[in-house]
């Protein structure tokens, strides 16, 4: 297979090749990269890619490395669950999750995006890797650089959570915290990138980075046995992930992977920072900066890089965006756990409450086929809950203690028994 992929402007359509770069010199525009999918159509087979491995490299023909690029980080391929005790809950009949809070290596989205990335940081020959993050993003980049030999710089805005920060220093990588918020961290890595010769993913290779999210897209496709759903429901931070998606099932379409049918987009954000959500409902796609101010800090980027192509993809595919509150999430979070059994961060809880809300709202009908995408664990967050549950006294280790602690606890209604129980 030949290697036909190359860096795009997104407005003006200048090419560049390949190199360590993201923004247009012309317009200013971001770079994207083009993958020729005729030259993919031959190695992109259902068949091939059912024989494949089972991590997201068994997309690797439409991802930009080069065919003889070895993966040694196996990310992605995760569970596709149908949701119908959530289902039950909020009003819909065939919903789907996407499971990335089960991610490998780092249990969030972001390690699909780092393998790519990390893989052209090797082929462009860097020594030296980083990122600006918001938590989930710099472990990935910990742990991956780890694994390959790259030496690690990452900024992170201060007030992250102390989760993620363990998660990125356990690794051995340079954390570098940053007094300022997620925009103030990100400007400061141009200009380092600009001055040392480092490959930082969400920065100069920013457009490698992103295809990697295209993987989430074709993972549904499969797992929905080779189709697409009626609607996609994401969480938005810098707007890339959502559009990706996309991208993917456009791409299934052309090489007469999935038959083609109108999908719709929509996006989740935070009251709290909501600069795209903002956007789409006053029907425009100029995006006003915002300063973040949520608990859901994964998602807290108030200048998102690809705001503008997300608000118009939206709009375009007759989706919506909507915003909910740090008190919504935090209890979404739980809902998600105590129907399905699954512990999500922060940013799930805003999938998850918003997609609640289009169901409520009749943005989304009960009947159509709907994927729900959870983005990163609820172990990352804890500290989101801090509150919600309190430590009872430690009970003796006698039946007759326990069995007073049952009748206390049925006596202030707080526990309801059936059957099983014995009086
Ligand atoms: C980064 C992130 C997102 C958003 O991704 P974008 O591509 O920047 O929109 C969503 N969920 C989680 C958990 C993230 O870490
Ligand atoms: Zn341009």
């Amino acid at each position: 297979m030949a290697d036909v992929y190359e860096l795009r402007c997104t407005d003006c359509g200048r090419t560049y090749g390949n190199a360590p770069l993201s923004i247009c010199e012309e317009c200013f525009s971001p770079l994207e990269v083009f993958c020729d999918l005729e030259a993919a159509r031959s190695e992109f087979t259902r068949e091939k890619i059912s024989a494949g491995p089972t991590s997201m490299w068994r997309y690797k023909a439409l991802l930009p490395v080069s065919s003889a690029f070895e993966p040694v980080t196996p990310s992605g391929w995760t569970p596709l669950l149908s949701a119908p005790r959530l289902g039950e809950r909020i009003g819909a009949k065939n919903l789907y999750i996407k499971n990335d809070a089960v991610c490998l290596p780092t249990l969030s989205f972001k390690d699909r995006v780092v393998s790519v990335a990390l893989a052209s940081a090797k082929e462009f020959g860097f020594d030296t890797v980083g990122c600006s993050s918001t938590g989930n993003l710099a472990n990935a980049v910990a742990a991956q650089a780890a694994r390959m030999g790259f030496k690690t710089f990452i900024l992170v805005p201060a007030d992250l959570e102390p989760a993620k920060i363990l998660n990125t220093q356990v690794y051995g990588a340079n954390l570098v915290r940053i007094d300022g918020n997620y925009d103030h961290v990100n400007r400061l890595c141009s200009q380092i990138a600009d001055r040392y010769h480092w490959g930082f993913v969400n920065v100069n290779l920013r457009p490698y980075y992103a295809e990697g999210s295209k993987t989430v897209g074709f993972e549904i496709a499969e797992q929905l046995g080779w189709r697409l759903p009626d609607n996609v429901v994401t969480p938005m931070a810098g707007g890339s992930l959502i559009r990706k998606i996309r991208k993917a099932f456009q791409e299934l379409v052309a090489l007469g992977l999935v038959e083609d049918k109108p999908v719709k987009f929509f996006g989740a954000q935070a009251t709290g920072c909501s600069p795209i959500s903002t956007a789409v409902k006053a029907g425009r796609t100029e995006i006003e900066p915002q300063r973040p101010q949520t608990i859901a800090r994964s998602l807290a980027i108030g200048n998102p890089a690809d705001g503008r192509y997300a608000a118009k993809m939206i709009q375009e595919t007759g989706g919506w965006a909507e915003d909910v509150s740090d008190v919504e999430l935090v209890s979404a979070i739980q809902e998600l756990a105590e129907t399905e059994g699954i512990f999500t961060e922060t940013a799930g809880g805003v999938t998850t409450a918003v997609t609640a809300r289009l169901y409520a709202d009749g943005r989304i009908h009960p009947d159509d086929l709907t994927v729900s995408c959870i983005t990163g664990n609820g172990l990352k967050t804890t500290d989101a809950l801090q509150g919600s549950y309190e430590l009872e006294a430690a009970v003796k280790p006698r039946l007759t203690e326990f069995e007073a602690y049952v009748e206390a606890k049925r006596s202030q209604h707080e526990l309801v028994l059936e059957g099983s129980y014995v009086s």
